[in-house]
């Protein structure tokens, strides 16, 4: 069949044709208004020392962590791989550095390291990742993003997982949770070797909607305050080619060299400014919410338009999220389409991949001991309980962290309210929208997985609640294992 071919038939099973328009799925009358009661089981029962609910971008580092320090780690991961949204629904990792090029005479510094810092470490010998690229266009505030191989990422973050001497058990879903007052005494996951009982010491909710801290009766909100989102990988296409054509039209906004396909100084981020290109494309691009960001560490591919949509509800609702997952797709079929027509460089481009599922900002919000706020991000606040540093926001160069410094994350904004030993890292924390642009970014999520992973295996030890740890037994462990702080 020929591309004409295809389109056609595409558009007679009227996908091109709605792209873009309300998803109409058909309406079943499911809903019989009774009810089922589940008869009681008795499940087998395995014993941990720490449980770790997810397997995404703080989830990985938080077991690795509580793993390291000697604790009897469970990770539990409903999809096939570890990774979670650093490898579905990023652009590329940031930062691990300061914002350092807004404000002269300061300084580059690593501000994150330890956990997150050897994983890029291990991407590098086995060439998937830039490295840390430096924005040399566009981005003055955004200093250094690191662009990973997705699917490399999964392999290498396994490998350590198993190398830690976690308990991995993928393709497997934390159902619900035991309590015993206000502590978790376990949880009831389920695969398909059946249902079963994992009762720990402590626990890390890792799994970006809050789904552990929700099932143990935590408090949460639903903001529903970012569009969600499928990004795919685009094969076959040409990035100097794309660079050239954006470049003829005044149209790059973001630049970055790193390594790619084992050569340094190669375009690893590209980001054009869709309304600055000729004939329709910027008009049809902005009808399905298409931002050009691409990201790569091979030559012929690249990764990452972002498609956002908007949902009307929160997306805990599984049947709105039905609806947003068919439009996305049809979303990503079009985008494909606009790229063929209008870019050099992308004639001949096709879909390679696709996020398993619509990837999301924040879901649940859960209430924890201290929220972050603004002020204490753009202030660069530093806390006499913090875990890491953090210097990087997302709506930069309107918020910067206060003279390219850094902000503290404090201990007790990663505690559960109301739960004795929950413990929570990732997307899943920061009321304040414009603080969450910058908690939110991937490596503040790994170095909270990091603090979140290491006070859960000492509260484990000591046999205490999350709130009896001793900071400075916290802080030892954590500058021992290599997390940086201002001094
Ligand atoms: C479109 C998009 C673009 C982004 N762009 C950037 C960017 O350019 N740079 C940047 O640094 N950050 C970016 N981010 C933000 C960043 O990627 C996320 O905030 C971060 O990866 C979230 O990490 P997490 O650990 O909270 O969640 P995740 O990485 O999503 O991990 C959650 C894991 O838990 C698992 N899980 C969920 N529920 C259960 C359950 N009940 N049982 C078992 N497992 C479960 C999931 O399958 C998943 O693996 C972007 C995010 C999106 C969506």
């Amino acid at each position: 069949m020929n591309r004409r071919d295809f389109s056609k038939n595409v558009l007679l099973l009227g996908l091109g044709a709605q792209t873009g328009c309300t998803v109409n799925m058909s309406k079943v009358n499911i809903d019989l208004g009774n009810y089922y009661e589940e008869p009681a089981k008795k499940l087998p029962v395995r014993k941990f020392d720490v449980v770790v609910a997810g397997a995404g971008t703080a989830g990985v580092v938080a077991a690795i962590a509580a793993a390291r320090q000697g604790a009897k780690t469970a990770l539990i991961e409903v999809k096939g791989y570890p990774g979670g949204t650093v490898t579905e629904g990023g652009t590329a990792l940031h930062s691990f550095y300061n914002l350092w090029k807004a404000f002269p005479g300061v300084k580059k510094r690593q501000v994150v390291r330890g956990i997150p810092q050897d994983i890029i470490d291990r991407l590098m010998k086995v060439d998937g990742t830039s490295g840390h690229a430096e924005m040399s266009k566009g981005y003055n505030y955004d200093s250094v993003c690191t662009c990973i191989d997705t699917e490399l990422y999964k392999l290498v973050t396994f490998e350590m997982l198993v190398e830690a001497g976690v308990f991995v058990c993928v393709n497997t879903l934390v159902a619900r949770a035991i309590m015993d007052g206000s502590r978790i005494r376990g949880v009831i996951v389920e695969s398909r070797s059946g249902r079963e009982t994992f009762y720990a010491k402590s626990f890390i909710d890792c799994t970006a909607y809050g789904d552990l801290s929700a099932y143990a009766g935590a408090e949460y909100t639903e903001p529903n305050d970012y569009p969600v989102v499928n990004s795919i990988g685009v094969a076959n296409v040409n990035l100097e080619t794309l660079h050239d054509f954006l470049a003829k039209h005044d149209a790059i906004s973001q630049l970055a060299r790193g390594m790619r396909s084992g050569k340094d100084n190669q375009i690893v981020r590209i980001q054009g400014t869709a309304a600055k290109l000729p004939g329709d494309f910027g008009a049809e691009a902005g009808k399905i919410g298409m931002s050009m960001v691409t990201t790569t560490v091979h030559d012929n591919y690249f990764m990452f338009i972002k498609l956002n949509f908007k949902m009307p509800v929160s997306p805990t609702n599984r049947d709105e999220v039905a609806k947003a997952e068919l439009e996305l797709r049809r979303r990503q079929f079009r985008a494909i389409e606009l790229f063929r027509e209008y870019i050099p460089g992308c004639e001949k481009a096709f879909i390679a991949r696709t996020s398993p599922k619509l990837c999301i900002r924040r879901g649940r919000l859960i209430a924890c001991d201290y929220d972050i706020s603004h002020e204490d991000v753009i202030e660069g606040r530093h806390f006499d309980d913090e875990v890491m540093t953090y210097g990087f926001h997302d709506s930069a160069p309107r918020y910067q962290i206060k003279d390219g410094g850094t902000y503290g994350l404090p201990y007790r904004a990663l505690r559960v309210a109301g739960i004795e030993n929950l413990l929570a890292a990732g997307m899943l924390i920061t009321s304040d929208h414009r603080a969450h642009m910058s908690t939110r970014n991937t490596v503040c999520c790994m170095g909270q997985g990091q603090a979140t992973g290491t006070a859960a295996a000492l509260c484990a030890q000591k046999n205490c609640g999350t709130r009896d740890l001793r900071y400075s037994d916290l802080r030892a462990a954590l500058v021992k294992d290599g997390v940086y702080f201002e001094s």
